[in-house]
């Protein structure tokens, strides 16, 4: 028997990874194609719409729905624009756009089909990629691609139960259904959105349930009602995402990530606990965050270390040395974050050109829906090449300075969009469906924007400035244009 045999294809486009980010993607690069270009789309899962297929069933989305979207694809259904999409309603509307973006191109599509590497290779026009895969049968197939679009996004998995000694507890994951089934007492680990949407359905399910929180450093949320407030209220009230940025550039210096973040806590934000102290940037209503106060028995700030099995049951050990006793048959729920991907440095742009990534490590946004929409667009215009735009490796800041993060991902945001704004057209910028500044009305945003055309420079400027104190402050965390 011969080696298996190398299935090939070319095209003009890959896209790698077909969440939402990866059909931003594709759908910002599909008017620079031509009529004869070939695209092929590829995901490791067999279908589309990312890491949505395999959340836990309760899951909402945090923002109101018509803002999490492809392009500017309207939502059908004819809910109200505040309505929290659930699990189920944000993959069929991720499958119906899907379906449109696909729709009319020359696509081969590779679902069930695992990238492996790629290569860069120079070609007379400038360069091209060599995409390496490896198909659900296990069989190889190489893809050559005028551009390869990566959008991996955080790599989210499906969670698993946290690793613990004891064998009298049950570590879960939040997607277990014997956890909603039973009435034994529950201890939720992490106090983030995953957490927030365990402890509601767990109530929902009885409200007389036992649960209680190991809530870690503390979550503190962006206030809905801030970010996304009901009209009449939006034509004056809340703040738009510009204008927390403009604030928060002038409160952050690089330098002082906890007083920064402590400003976006008290102005913007919302908490559990009054000392929390972990800005994750999830979105939370008021009314929410009473639920679970008022459902909780117990809400401990501090991390799980183990649960171990002494003679006088389970014994909980958290990291600061303390230690409780947890009743036998407790779930110990792992809901503990995502924001930690162990995902490789890649920068945005590849020596090249041939290859963009919409990766957390190096961040055009830290949102990948903004950067999968607006990587093409920037490419296939040539502005890549030209704007001084800064890569952000939000995920080893996180690492080093979780109190700078959310600080320095708003002001990284901030200069950047000053540039991209300057770059693109308003015909392109006005399909942007995730932004979220769209929930105010269009007098807010022409506000925000005039702003931008007045002011643009001198933001840009300050932003740059805090960026490169935050680059000088923690040396080796890539803030700052592309490596040439
Ligand atoms: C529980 C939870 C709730 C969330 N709620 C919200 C929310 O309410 N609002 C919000 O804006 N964000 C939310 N997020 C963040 C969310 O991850 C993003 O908003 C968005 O779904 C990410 O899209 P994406 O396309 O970047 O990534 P994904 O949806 O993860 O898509 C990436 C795709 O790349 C594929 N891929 C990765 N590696 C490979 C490989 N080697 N080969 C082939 N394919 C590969 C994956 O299979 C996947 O389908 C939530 C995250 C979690 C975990």
């Amino acid at each position: 028997m011969g080696a298996p045999r190398t299935r090939e294809l070319d095209c003009a486009l890959c896209v790698v990874g077909a969440g939402i980010a990866g059909l931003n993607a594709l759908w910002s690069a599909k008017p620079y194609l031509g009529g004869s270009d070939h695209v092929v789309v590829v995901d490791r899962r067999p279908v589309t719409g990312g890491m949505w297929n395999d959340a836990y069933d309760y899951v909402r989305l945090h923002q109101p729905h018509p803002m999490f979207t492809v392009g500017d694809l309207a939502w059908t259904g004819g809910r109200h624009r505040s309505h929290l999409a659930t699990r189920a309603e944000v993959t069929d509307h991720l499958t119906r756009c899907a379906r449109e973006v696909f729709d009319g191109l020359s696509l081969t599509r590779l679902l069930g089909t695992e990238y492996l590497s790629h290569d860069e290779v120079p070609t007379a026009g400038g360069a091209s990629a060599v995409v390496h895969l490896r198909d659900a049968e296990g069989g190889r197939v190489r893809v050559r691609a005028k551009t390869l679009i990566k959008a991996f996004g955080f790599d989210v998995r499906r969670a698993t139960p946290l690793p613990l000694a004891s064998a009298a507890v049950r570590s879960v994951p939040p997607h277990d259904a014997a956890l909603f089934d039973d009435d034994a007492p529950v201890f939720v680990i992490g106090s983030g959105k995953t957490a927030m949407d365990t402890v509601l359905e767990l109530l929902r399910r009885r409200a007389s349930r036992e649960v209680r929180m190991i809530a870690g450093s503390g979550t503190v949320f962006l206030d809905r009602a801030k970010l996304c407030p009901p009209f009449p209220r939006s034509l004056l009230g809340g703040s738009t995402g510009f204008r927390i940025a403009l604030d928060i550039s002038r409160r952050f210096d690089g330098t002082n990530g906890r007083e920064a973040s402590d400003h976006l806590r008290d102005r913007y934000g919302l908490s559990l606990l009054p000392g929390a102290r972990h800005n994750a940037l999830g979105i939370a209503s008021r009314a929410e965050l009473d639920a679970v106060r008022e459902g909780l028995r117990e809400v401990t700030l501090g991390h799980l270390a183990e649960v171990r099995d002494e003679a006088s049951g389970p014994i909980m050990q958290l990291l600061d040395g303390r230690a409780r006793a947890v009743p036998e048959g407790s779930y110990l729920v792992n809901c503990t974050g995502y924001l930690d991907p162990q995902v490789a440095y890649e920068p945005f742009r590849s020596p090249g050109g041939a290859v963009l990534s919409v990766t957390p490590r190096s961040a055009l946004h830290f949102l990948t829906t903004h950067g999968g929409f607006l990587l093409p667009h920037l490419h296939y215009r040539g502005e890549l090449e030209r704007l001084p735009l800064y890569e952000l490796d939000t995920t080893l800041l996180r690492r080093r300075d979780k109190t700078a993060w959310a600080s320095a991902l708003y002001v990284h945001g901030l200069y950047n969009m000053a540039h991209i704004l300057d770059a693109l057209p308003a015909s392109v910028l006005g399909t942007m469906g995730v932004n979220l500044d769209n929930w105010f009305p269009v007098a807010r945003r022409l506000w925000d924007l005039a702003e931008l055309k007045r002011r643009g420079r001198d933001h840009a400027a300050r932003a740059k400035g805090v960026l490169d104190r935050l680059r000088a402050h923690h040396d080796g965390v890539r803030c700052g244009p592309l490596p040439r």
